[in-house]
This record gives structure tokens, sequence and C-alpha cells, in this order.
């Protein structure tokens, strides 16, 4: 017994799905919120459930050091803990701790790393970060791997692959099959066709409940993701939900749908939503410009999120100007209520077998940019 995942309709490569998961269903094709310290920050979990999310994602680094996956365990696990009740995806912590430059140290086990609060040293195997994951409770918990850096000569890139598919069945071993909860394999490969081929084929052997494609969004660009998928995702099991990590732009996700891609997560919307950036369905909108300052048109007439319907574009701008926190948090707001506006759109276009019309209006309304100042 593990998750269930059934395919609704299809559109070219394109998938309509849905995954069943102990804590709940999720529709696909589906983009996950991220909340890194057991929060989407300046969300209440509420806020993000309204927005449309179905699945947040949780990080095992983060988590494993503050507050620990004990504690949080002895709590009633993450759901719990941060009283979101619907499904969480946790990362393996691989991507974060590689990421420590300098603070940690790989060998052919796992990785030593210090943590970035205090500097106390950890360790994570792929038998600790799935012990970590089922601590947390997670619903979708991923295989612990090396994302390789990029850009990576042929050699390097082998290597840290078949690193990666020695720890994805070890992950296995170590991952308690139980109904509603899923164990994910991540492709790598970087740029190298034969790599994701044979990365592809040895996840595929040891057999997973879905498929990760990793190692994509690290700098190659959007024209060469899309290659990348092209390879990929048809060798990936029909049967299985796919998920893009880490991805990304609006028309990112687009792209990857038309490509059979299922599932998605980014900080994107909500880190931008710090910084006074919108992402809306004209393209990207600054609101910390001078353009919006005496603007009482909302962000987008057309969304119907509380930051387009309550407020106007020059109080948005003065609310980030004078570093008030309902700035963040009424972006943020707008940019999740935007992702999944976007993802139902491909959902029902899909269904609708018109996703080429989807991702061409898209393509258009982007391209026409932000509405001209008043
Ligand atoms: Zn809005």
């Amino acid at each position: 017994m593990t998750l269930g995942f059934e395919i609704l309709g299809t559109d070219g490569a394109a998938r309509r799905g849905r995954v069943t998961l102990a804590h709940g269903t999720v529709e696909t094709p589906a983009f996950m919120p991220v909340g890194t310290a057991a929060t989407v920050k300046a969300m209440r979990p509420e806020s993000v459930a309204e927005t449309g999310a179905e699945i947040l994602l949780g990080n095992t680094y983060h988590l494993m050091l503050r507050p620990t996956a004990e504690r949080i365990a002895e709590l009633g696990g993450l759901h719990t803990f941060m009283n979101w009740p619907k499904p969480i995806l946790t990362d393996s912590g691989g991507f974060q701790v590689m990421s420590l430059a300098g603070r940690r140290k790989i060998d052919a086990d796992g990785v030593t790393f210090r943590s970035h609060i205090d500097g106390s040293e950890h360790r994570l195997t792929p038998a600790r970060s799935i012990e970590i994951q089922d601590l947390l409770d997670a619903d979708i918990t991923m295989a612990f791997d090396e994302c390789t850096p990029h850009p990576a000569e042929h050699g390097t890139a082998a290597e840290s692959m078949r690193l990666s598919m020695r720890w994805a069945k070890l992950s296995r071993s170590a991952f308690r099959d139980r109904p509603g909860y899923g164990l994910f394999g991540i492709v790598q490969g970087s740029v190298y066709d034969d790599l994701r081929r044979e990365s592809v084929t040895a996840l595929t052997d040891i057999g997973f409940d879905g498929y990760a494609i990793g190692g994509l969004a690290v700098g190659e660009g959007q024209a060469e993701m899309f290659r990348v998928l092209d390879v990929t995702a048809p060798l990936l099991p029909d049967d299985r939900p796919r998920y893009l990590m880490g991805v990304g732009k609006p028309g990112d996700l687009v792209g990857a749908v038309q490509r059979g891609v299922d599932m998605f997560d980014c900080v994107l919307p909500s880190r931008s939503g710090r910084t006074g950036q919108a992402l809306t369905r004209r393209g990207a909108v600054n609101i910390r410009n001078a353009r919006h300052m005496a603007d009482p048109r909302p962000l987008d007439p057309d969304c119907a999120c509380p930051a387009c319907t309550g407020y106007s574009r020059a109080y948005l701008h003065h609310l980030s100007k004078a570093d008030e926190i309902l700035g963040p948090m009424l972006l943020t707001w707008h940019n999740l209520h935007y992702y999944q506006e976007l993802m139902a759109g491909l959902r029902a276009a899909i269904a609708g077998q018109t996703l080429d019309d989807f991702a061409a209006s898209f393509a258009e309304q982007q391209a026409a940019g932000d509405m001209p100042p008043l």
C-alpha cells in the first residue's frame, strides 16, 4: 500500500491527475508553496489553503536543526505542529546541505555538516533523512540525494548521479511503506541525456511511488531545462506522479506541464512577495516602483485575492516603502493565489484539451506586460 495516483485526462504529453495521500487529495498539475521552517512566511496556514494550495513543502534541513524532528514528532507531527491538516511533502535535506559550501563534507555514506544557526555538527545519511521525514509525518518523502552543481563536466555529473542512485537504494530500504504515504526517487544527471537515462533506469529498477526530476533550475536556463525534460519525462513510468523540483517562474510551469510534469515547488512566489515583487498574469510588477505611488487601481483588476480586491497599488506601494509587515503579507497572498489560479487554469485546459490555446494566451498576456501608468 502506498499513495494513490490516477490520471483523469491527458492533452498531448500533459496529464490531469489526482494524488491520494494520508492527509487528503491533491489535484495535479499542482504547485506546492514552500513552508521552510514549518511556516509559509507571512501567511497563516488557513490563508495558504484559501489560495487553493492542497499540499505544502517542508524542509528537512531546517526542521532537523530547529526545533528538531524528534520535538515535532512528540508534538504530533508537522501537520499538527503547524496547523496544516492537508498533505505535506518534505525534501531530503540533500539540496540544502550541499549548498553549505565550506561547512559540509560529503563521503560515500552521507554528509557531515555544521549548522548555519550555531555551528554545531550534524550528519545526514539516506537512512537518517528518511527517519527524519518519518518523524515529521510527511505524506511524501524524498530520497536523499546529491544535487549536482551546475555547470558540471560529464565525469563529475556521472559520479555525482551514481552516488545519488546508491543513496536512492538506501533510502528505499529505510522507508516504511504504509497506506497514503509515498517515497519519491530523484532523477539526476545534469544536462547529459545519457546520464539522465541511466538515472531513470536505476530508479525504476528500485521502484518508487513517484519520480522527481532534480538538478534543474540551477542556472542552465529555461531552454536547456525544457530540453532535459523532453528527454527525461517520456522515460518515466506513466502511472506515477512526476515532480520537477525547485521550479519555477510561471512560464516554466506552463512549459513543464506541457512536457508531462505533475508537481512543482518554488520559493519564488513567497520570496518575491517579501521583496515587493508581484507575479501577475501580465508579468512581474515591482510595487516599489514610483509609478505606483498615486495609482488607485488594484494590482490586477482580474484577480480575486484579498490584495487585489481590497487595496490600491498606491497603498501596496506605501506599505512596501514604509517596510510595513502587511506589505509582504498581501503580496505573498497575491503571488500564491496567482500561482494556484494558474495551476487551476492548466488543469481545466488539460481536461478540456485546450492546453495549447491556454499556453498561447498565457504567453501573449505575459508578453503584453503590466497596465500602463495612469
Ligand atoms: Zn491578487
